[in-house]
């Protein structure tokens, strides 16, 4: 099912690196290699760039009535959809993650694009209220060649969040996939051309971000990037974007709490909790890593939380029971265990998991247990610091200020949580937590149309929602004068 070999996607073409150099990418559950992958280099950037900038100039996409730009959408949808189990495979195998997230984010992914169908069609200008005799309206214009640059956590979710607004908005785009995951990035873009996306459109480049990226994100023929990934990373391109006034869109890091209140139906919570953290493997921005539970139902909370998390089946993704699937990479998952043995020192009690599990189905593969830590401070660095896998810190407040506050005290704003059944109390608690999404009573928030992004080092800009379509348009404001008798301002 999958190629042996994955080449560059531009121009609506599967092109060579100009080096010839290659990678290879492999599955996280078994250590086998799956596909040899191209590696661009800066002139492959260079290419595409010019591909993409031919394509947007030459109006072929941009210029496309609404209606066509919303059928070629849906289309690719379509097609998405008649190859849905191909795609779940093979972001099954890149990533090492399990069936049902698999199928949630590819199902996600073919929803963003039929709702950006819908946003294509509905969007546009307006009209503003003038002094007699002007008339002013808006257009939004398409902010030109997009350098779209993603992880690997949710490779193609990522990569339908920020191809299909680009398109409906009339970008051109030039995707680049994380190295670990680059299969279903490909996938998509050949979709594209056969939905009717025209050759340039939307190219696909793999290699070394940290080689290729600075070069996209410093690129004259580049107007924006989109990148999604790691804070660090975020703060490398702001600043490098400078020298361009490049636009930027940030989707970071993130460390959310979860605060849960003692009037909360602790079964509800706890289970709600436990999905919040150990979806994909804890490899999720949204993690809610950090959950703060009230004085009074702490003990029975982390009982009942810690008994849960030994009953997660982790394993084989491909089997249909398993709910905790594979780690990304082999130096990930020593990353996660490095930050297990620091929660150690730093006094934290490790209830459950702090190992790689035990037995041969994961001899080969890259594994972490779920793991539930107590007895550290908001302080810690386990508690502060992104970790990005299955790892959780329990913590407990004395009441509603401070959790707040404690919520509130991270580097980070991208999601949180609130478990009550006293709605006012959810929604005073949620209008004071800094964090760009408040789930109250809810595991999940990421529906298409819903705002998604952070606050504070968490990033700016949102996806997957209107406010995305907005991002990758420019407004121009165009004033007529319309009276009968024509100004003369100076008199003269
Ligand atoms: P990452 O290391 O920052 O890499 C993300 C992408 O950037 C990859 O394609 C990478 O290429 C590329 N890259 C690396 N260095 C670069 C540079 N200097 N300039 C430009 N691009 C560069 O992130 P990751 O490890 O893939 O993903 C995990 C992070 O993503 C976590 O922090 C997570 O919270 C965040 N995330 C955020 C959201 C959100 O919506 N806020 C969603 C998902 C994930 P290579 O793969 O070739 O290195
Ligand atoms: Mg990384």
């Amino acid at each position: 099912m999958l190629k042996d070999y994955y080449k560059l996607y531009i121009n609506g073409e599967w092109v060579e690196s100009e080096s010839g150099e290659f990678f290879e990418t492999s599955n996280p559950a078994t250590g086998e290699v799956l596909s040899k992958v191209a590696k661009a280099s800066k002139s492959d950037v260079d290419t595409a760039v010019t591909a993409a900038r031919i394509a947007f100039e030459t109006g072929k996409w941009s210029r496309f009535s609404h209606s066509k730009r919303a059928q070629v959408l849906n289309k690719i949808a379509s097609i998405m959809r008649e190859r849905f189990d191909e795609l779940v495979k093979a972001e099954i195998l890149n990533t090492g993650k399990n069936i049902p997230a698999a199928r949630g984010q590819v199902t996600q992914a073919i929803e963003d694009f039929e709702f950006y169908a819908g946003v294509a069609l509905t969007s546009g200008g307006r009209t503003n209220p003038m002094p007699n005799n002007f008339f002013n309206y808006t257009l939004k214009e398409p902010v030109g060649v997009c350098g779209q640059i993603i992880p690997w956590n949710y490779p193609l979710m990522m990569a339908a969040w920020k191809v299909a607004p680009a398109l409906a908005a009339g970008c051109t785009v030039i995707l680049k996939p994380a190295s670990y995951t680059p299969i279903t990035a490909y996938l998509l873009a050949e979709i594209c051309t056969e939905a009717g996306v025209p050759a340039g459109v939307v190219n696909v480049i793999t290699g070394s971000g940290s080689e290729i990226g600075p070069y996209m994100t410093e690129h004259e023929g580049i107007n924006k990037i989109a990148f999604t990934g790691e804070t660090e990373t975020g703060k490398d391109i702001m600043s490098k974007a400078s020298g361009t006034l490049k636009r930027v869109t940030l989707e970071l890091g993130g460390k959310s709490p979860s605060i849960i209140f003692a009037d909360t139906e602790i079964e509800d919570a706890v289970n709600g909790s436990l999905y919040s953290i150990f979806y994909n493997t804890g490899q999720s921005c949204e993690a809610r890593s950090r959950i703060f539970v009230e004085e009074s139902i702490y003990e029975e909370f982390l009982n009942r939380f810690v008994e849960k998390t030994k009953q997660l089946k982790v394993g084989d993704p491909f089997n249909k029971g398993t709910h905790v699937g594979a780690v990304i990479s082999s130096s990930h998952e020593k990353v996660i265990d490095d930050y297990v043995k620091l929660a150690v020192e730093e006094g934290g009690t490790v209830l459950c998991g702090g190992s790689r599990p035990e037995g041969k189905e994961f001899a080969n593969g890259y594994w972490y247990l779920p793991t539930v830590i107590s007895d550290v401070t908001n302080e810690s660095r386990i508690a502060q610091e992104e970790v990005f896998g299955p790892v959780v810190v329990v913590m407990k407040f004395t009441n509603e200020r401070e959790a707040i506050e404690m919520a509130n005290h991270s580097i980070y704003g991208l999601a949180s949580a609130v478990w009550t059944t006293n709605h006012a109390k959810a929604n005073r608690v949620a209008a004071k937590i800094n964090a760009g999404i408040v789930m109250i009573n809810s595991p999940i928030s990421a529906f298409p149309g819903t705002p998604f992004g952070g606050y504070k080092q968490s990033g700016f800009g949102r996806e997957l929602s209107l406010e995305t379509f907005d991002l990758y348009t420019e407004t121009k404001s165009v004033v007529s004068y319309v009276g009968e008798k024509q100004l003369n301002m100076f008199g003269l």
